[in-house]
C-alpha cells in the first residue's frame, strides 16, 4: 500500500501557515487547509467518528465534511472503518479514522556520542523498527556514520518516510543548525543539509531535552506546563509553558548544567567551580558510586536534593505543575525523585503555591527520539 501514500509535497495542504501576514478575510485555500486540519485533529490519534459526528464536532456543514473526508481518504491519511450501530432506524453510519500507517518518521538520538540509536515510528508513536550504532570515542562525531544509520532505517521502512527527526545535545536554532554541541565536537553543523537527500523528505533537528519534554507531553499524557530534566553526560532541561517550548533568544534556554550552586567545591570543565553538573551528571554519580557502592542511596538522595535546590526558583517563577526526570534508571530512580520532590517542597511550596509533581520519565530512553518525531508530525501534519 505504500506506493499509494502521497509524498509530503502532495499533502502540503496540511502544513501550518507561516511567513507573510494574512489579510483579515480568509482565502479559499486557507479555509480548505483549516477544514482539513480540524478533521485530522478530531480523529488523531485513534478516535473513530462518523461523518455526521465530525460535522458536529468541527462545526462544518455535512457537505463540506464529506468533501474534506473524501479528499483525505484519497490522500491516504484517513481510512474507513466499521458501520456504527445507530440507536434509531436509518442508514448506518460508517466510522472514519486516522490512518496511522500513512507514513512513518525516522528518528535518531545523538545524546550518547558513542552509542547512536535510531528508530522508525508510525504516525501515532508506535515503534516499527530500531537500529543502533556503536561509534568509537572521538573528538568529533562523524556525520557519515549518522547518514549511514539513517539510511539503513529509511531503507527498512515499509511506508513512506514523511520526515527525519534528530535529537541532539547542544544548542539548535530554528532551522535545525546545531550551533554548538561540545559533547559531539560540533560547531555550526548543518545536519538538515547532511541528511537532506537520504529520504528526500524534511529533516527536523531539535535539542534532546526539548524533544524529550515534547514527547512526555504528547505520548505520555504530560502537563502543558512542565520541566523535563535530562541527566546524562551533562544536564539539560526542556521547558514547556502552555504547550510551547521555551527556547530563548540564543536557543540556550534550559542549559542549567553550568549554573554554580552554593556549597559546590568541585572545579568544572567550564572553568567555574561548583556547577550543577559537578553534582548531578551521570559520569560524576557513576564515579562516586563506584568508589562507595554502599553509599549509593545517600549519593542519589543528595543529587536529588541539589537538583531540587536548582529547580525551586524556576518552579516558583513559572508555576509549572510537573517535573520529569530522565536518565539512566541505575541512577535516575525513585530515590532521586523523592529527594528532588522533598527539596522543592521545602524551598518553594507555600500557601500561595501548590506542590509541583516530580516523577520519572514514562518513556525512558526513547523520549528524545519520539519527541523529535512528534515535532515532525506537528510541522508536517499539524495534528499535534
Ligand atoms: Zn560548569
Amino acid at each position: 500500500m505504500a506506493a499509494q501514500v502521497p509524498v509530503l509535497g502532495e499533502i502540503v495542504g496540511l502544513k501550518r501557515e507561516s511567513g507573510s501576514r494574512r489579510l483579515a478575510s480568509a482565502a479559499p485555500s486557507d479555509i480548505r487547509l483549516r477544514n482539513r486540519t480540524a478533521i485530522m485533529r478530531a480523529l488523531y490519534p485513534k478516535t473513530w467518528l462518523s461523518r455526521a459526528q465530525l460535522a458536529k464536532i468541527t462545526g462544518m456543514s455535512k457537505v463540506s465534511t464529506s468533501d474534506v473526508v473524501a479528499e483525505l481518504i484519497k490522500d491516504g491519511l484517513l481510512i474507513e472503518g466499521e458501520y456504527k450501530n445507530l440507536p434509531r432506524p436509518g442508514k448506518p453510519a460508517l466510522d472514519i479514522g486516522f490512518n496511522q500507517d500513512a507514513g512513518c518518521v525516522v528518528a535518531m538520538d545523538l545524546s550518547d556520542s558513542t552509542h547512536i540509536r535510531a528508530l522508525a515510528m508510525n504516525l501515532v508513536g508506535g515503534v516499527l523498527l530500531r537500529e543502533e550504532l556503536d561509534c568509537p570515542p572521538q573528538a568529533v562525531l562523524d556525520v557519515e556514520a549518522i547518514r549511514e544509520l539513517c539510511n539503513k532505517v529509511c531503507q527498512g521502512c515499509r511506508s513512506k518516510v514523511i520526515g527525519i527527526a534528530v535529537a541532539t545535545p547542544g544548542t539548535v536554532n530554528d532551522e535545525g543548525l546545531v550551533i554548538e554541541a561540545p559533547n559531539l565536537g560540533w560547531v555550526n553543523m548543518d545536519l538538515p543539509s547532511v541528511l537532506a537527500d537520504v529520504a528526500d523528505c524534511p529533516v527536523v533537528v531539535a535539542n534532546d531535552a526539548d524533544a524529550a519534554v515534547f514527547a512526555e507531553r504528547y505520548f505520555a499524557g504530560g502537563s502543558p506546563d512542565m520541566i523535563l530534566v535530562q541527566i546524562a553526560k551533562g544536564i539539560g532541561a526542556g521547558v514547556l509553558i502552555s504547550d510551547g517550548i521555551v527556547r530563548g533568544r540564543g536557543f540556550t534556554a534550559g542549559e542549567i548544567g553550568h549554573v554554580v550552586m552554593s556549597g559546590g567545591t568541585v572545579p568544572c570543565v567550564c572553568g567555574k567551580t561548583g556547577c550543577l553538573e559537578t553534582m548531578v551528571s551521570v559520569p560524576v554519580l557513576d564515579e562516586r558510586i563506584s568508589k562507595d557502592p554502599d553509599g549509593r542511596s545517600g549519593i542519589l538522595d543528595e543529587a536529588g536534593q541539589n537538583l531540587g535546590r536548582a529547580l525551586a526558583m524556576p518552579v516558583a517563577m513559572t508555576n509549572i505543575t510537573q517535573i520529569v526526570l530522565s536518565g539512566p534508571r541505575r541512577l535516575v530512580d525513585e530515590t532521586m525523585v523523592q529527594a528532588t520532590q522533598r527539596s522543592i517542597d521545602a524551598l518553594a511550596r507555600s500557601r500561595f503555591m501548590d506542590a509541583v509533581h516530580v516523577q520519572l520519565s514514562n518513556l525512558g530512553e526513547d523520549a528524545a527520539m519520539l519527541g523529535a518525531a512528534a515535532m515532525v508530525l506537528r510541522k508536517e501534519l499539524s495534528v499535534l
